[in-house]
């Protein structure tokens, strides 16, 4: 079984919608993930914060341009009457539904809600397509098997179970449709896997059931030695191991989410990234055996950093420091990044800072704390192991003329990240890019 992901540009139109079925093999067995038409989610989220700011105008605006969209999509989408009606029906409802939220009891549960019509409205109306052209597919709802836990981590078993049974009970069918990005939190509620989920979904169902490949179709013909949108004369790389693509995808690569790397290395699913634009093209093979030894392979960027340094004379010669300062992270379930020490202080990174005033005072109980905000990492990953020499000095040589405020090294034997102000970082993959490739 092959699990293929189509993202918002894939799904971006009438015509995106009707191409699928150029790489989709329907006597294949497959489940297809769809995220929504492209732009979708952007709207919907805009839609929320008009009603969670109480503009209830606002909110009503944009729903009826969206609207608009889709009547327009609907319209070039299916050629019979009874497909133009289904079309229709379909997306009345859901609009419908987003327009009978108020401002005034409008929580984050209303707003998830919200967030997921986008991937409900895509998944059907392509099945409804399939229906008018004659391909029998099925759709899977992922709110009825993909579920995280309190801590927002899949439930693994539960996906494989509930998948399984799903699939069972259809086992006369071949194709199979659901929903990316979606998924039910463990109070049961609507909730979702952050923006760009649609490939952790992929990777996710792809792990749970030994699927025999992941397929993630995009706008691009796979995985890139630098950020496209940034530099110019990027090349895809043709072979990534779980490892290189599991650090890229972390620190800012944004054609994988950056947890989707991890279900389908534990469970040793290859991952291919495929233009729908240019199927024809190889793409990007991420396996076990991916790696090349002796060079770069991809420079990515992650905005959005804070760092926090703690500077404390008590850390000198001490032991426990550390698991101190680590545990107020736990406490506040704040994921670290990047961590650079010296005998006197600390500093690290973190990029969510929802509880950073209340880490903030904790951390005052052990020395001067230190915040600086608008940072990015910079990952190189490549081929940096015990036995290979030269490349930190390359690489920093590379940003001599940029101010750098952490590097680190040495951790892994695939990443040398650093982290820079914002504002240096295009100038930092630029030269970078120059240097190393
Ligand atoms: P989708 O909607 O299909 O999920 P995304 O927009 O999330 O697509 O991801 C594809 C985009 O990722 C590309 O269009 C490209 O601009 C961007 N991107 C950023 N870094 C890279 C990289 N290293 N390699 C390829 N694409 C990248
Ligand atoms: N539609 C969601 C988003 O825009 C999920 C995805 O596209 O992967 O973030
Ligand atoms: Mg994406």
């Amino acid at each position: 079984m092959k699990i293929l992901k189509f993202g918002g540009t894939s799904v971006g139109n009438a015509g995106r919608i009707k191409a699928l079925f150029n790489i989709i093999n329907p006597q294949e067995r497959q489940i297809v993930v769809l995220s929504a038409v492209a732009g979708t989610t952007n709207s919907l989220v805009e839609i929320s914060q008009a009603f969670a700011g109480g503009d209830k105008d606002k909110a009503s605006a944009s729903i009826e341009m969206l609207h608009g969209q889709y009547d327009a999509l609907i319209a070039e989408l299916f050629a019979t009457d009874e497909g133009q009606q289904n079309g229709k029906e379909l997306i009345d409802y859901h609009f419908n539904l987003i327009a009978s939220f108020s401002s005034h009891l409008f929580t984050p549960i209303e707003e998830k809600i919200i967030l997921a019509q986008g991937e409900l409205i895509s998944t059907t109306l392509f099945h409804f397509y399939l229906t008018e052209i004659g391909v029998r597919s099925k759709l899977l709802p992922a709110l009825d098997f993909m579920k995280i836990d309190e801590d927002n981590e899949p439930k693994i078993d539960f996906i494989r179970d509930s998948l399984n049974e799903l699939l069972l009970q259809s086992s006369d069918h071949n194709l199979f449709i659901t929903q990316g990005y979606i998924c039910r939190n463990s109070f049961g509620e609507i909730d979702n896997l952050r923006r760009g989920g649609s490939d952790y979904t992929a990777s996710l169902i792809g792990a749970s059931i030994g699927a025999d490949e992941i397929q993630i179709w995009t706008d691009i013909d796979g995985m890139h030695n630098n950020d496209p949108r940034i530099v110019k004369g990027t090349n895809p790389i043709a072979n990534l191991s779980f490892d290189e693509a599991a650090e890229l995808a972390y620190f800012g690569a944004k054609i994988l989410h950056p947890q989707s790397v991890f279900p389908a290395q534990r469970f040793n699913v290859p991952v291919r990234l495929l233009n729908t634009m240019e199927p024809q093209a190889p793409g990007t093979l991420i396996s076990k055996s991916g790696a090349a030894k002796g060079v770069v392979r991809s420079i990515a960027a992650k905005d959005g950093i804070t760092a926090i340094r703690i500077h404390s004379s008590r850390m000198l010669l001490a032991y426990g420091f550390l698991r101190r300062v680590f545990e107020v992270f736990e406490r506040y379930k704040t994921p670290i990044d990047m961590i650079t020490t010296s005998e006197v202080a600390i500093s690290l990174t973190i990029d969510e800072t929802k509880y950073l005033p209340e880490i903030e005072k904790e951390l005052g109980d052990f020395g001067s704390v230190h915040i600086d905000r608008d940072q990015t990492i910079i990952c190189v990953v490549g081929d940096f192991g015990l036995d290979t020499h030269g490349y930190a000095s390359r690489v920093l040589d590379a940003v001599k003329h940029i101010p750098v405020r952490m590097i680190s090294y040495g951790g892994s034997n695939y990443n040398i990240s650093m982290l820079l102000q914002t504002e240096y970082k295009v100038e930092a993959l630029r030269s970078l890019h120059n240097r190393l490739f």
